[in-house]
């Protein structure tokens, strides 16, 4: 017996397509109706075991898709991943997780149509997450490094002071050890909610980074899938090398709000990652496949001293 009844039998999708256009989980519930041997109807649930790939609109196995990473076979579209597959993605077996029980203590205590408090309390049970960045110690191939890697899917990746402040230690732990640091941004930007608190991190990590730089330990970045607004403005875009996935959206202002203001169309693929590399803004595309064994090759060059 399905949860979800729709009262009125003679709906009709007005589109023409009975599926939607949903991006993301093509997985809506269906079932079918076989008889089983008891003679009742045998019903096969199929909910969530199908996804759509909105660069070429293929339906695609979950199960399939997750053992190639979250990238689309057919077109090499690379879908969004949490931070823990992440790390997972990127470092050996055996690495440790630190610093996560930092949590956000609404400075402002903002309200829009609902309180900030309600949203981290929704987003935390959603993820498991205290705040949007998870911060690992471990081996990427021969080198230690210290990994931080954004959760999009809490707040938006937003930054806000605990962002901020994960990524403060994370550079203190590379400072104090000597280890390179990899910062993987997915991130709409600053965080609304804690309106000038959130802007004050991008000065605090600068600086950190600017102390990194001075002694000489790498930093990279890798902007994956999307890089925008203040995250762009500051941390993702100042590494010794800045590599991203193809197809990632990168940019600070969104399309929309730059056509409006130079009242011209802009041209085609802009802000993607192939179009910044064109363009010099990025050193790098990667495929998620080959990214651990890129960092790899690129920390050899870079930790190996002079
Ligand atoms: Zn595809």
């Amino acid at each position: 017996m399905s949860w979800f009844k729709r009262p009125n039998s003679n709906f009709q999708p007005e589109d023409g397509e009975p599926n939607g256009d949903s991006d993301q989980d093509f997985g809506a519930e269906s079932t079918f109706a076989p008889v089983s041997d008891d003679g009742e109807p045998a019903r096969v649930r199929t909910e969530g075991l199908w996804v759509k790939c909105p660069g070429c609109r293929t339906i695609l196995f979950k199960a399939e898709l997750e053992a190639n990473q979250h990238v689309c076979a057919k077109c090499n579209y690379h879908f969004k991943i949490g931070a823990r597959q992440r790390i997972d993605l990127l470092l050996d077996p055996g690495y440790t997780i630190v610093d996560g029980n930092l949590r956000s203590t609404d400075p402002l205590n903002f309200t829009d149509i609902k309180s900030y408090k309600s949203r981290l309390v929704a987003a935390q049970k959603n993820t498991g997450l205290n705040d949007a960045l998870v911060t690992a110690l471990g081996k990427l191939g021969s080198h230690d490094v210290v990994l931080a890697a954004m959760e999009y899917t809490f707040i938006g990746g937003s930054m806000g002071a605990v962002v901020g402040e994960l990524i403060a230690r994370a550079i203190d732990r590379s400072l104090a050890s000597g280890h390179p640091l990899v910062i993987v941004s997915a991130s709409g930007g600053a965080r609304m909610m804690e309106g000038v608190v959130s802007l004050m991190q991008l000065a605090k990590i600068a600086t950190g980074l600017a102390q990194l730089d001075e002694a000489r330990i790498p930093y990279i970045c890798v902007l994956t899938d999307p890089t925008t607004g203040g995250i762009t403005a500051s941390f993702a875009m100042l590494g010794d090398l800045n590599v991203a996935e193809p197809g990632a959206l990168i940019g600070f202002a969104g399309p929309r709000v730059i056509e409006q203001t130079i009242r011209q169309k802009l041209p085609e693929g802009f802000q993607r990652s192939e179009f910044l590399l064109e363009h010099g803004f990025l050193d790098a595309v990667v495929n998620r496949s080959d990214l651990k064994a890129y960092l790899s090759r690129a920390l050899d060059f870079l930790a190996t001293p002079a």
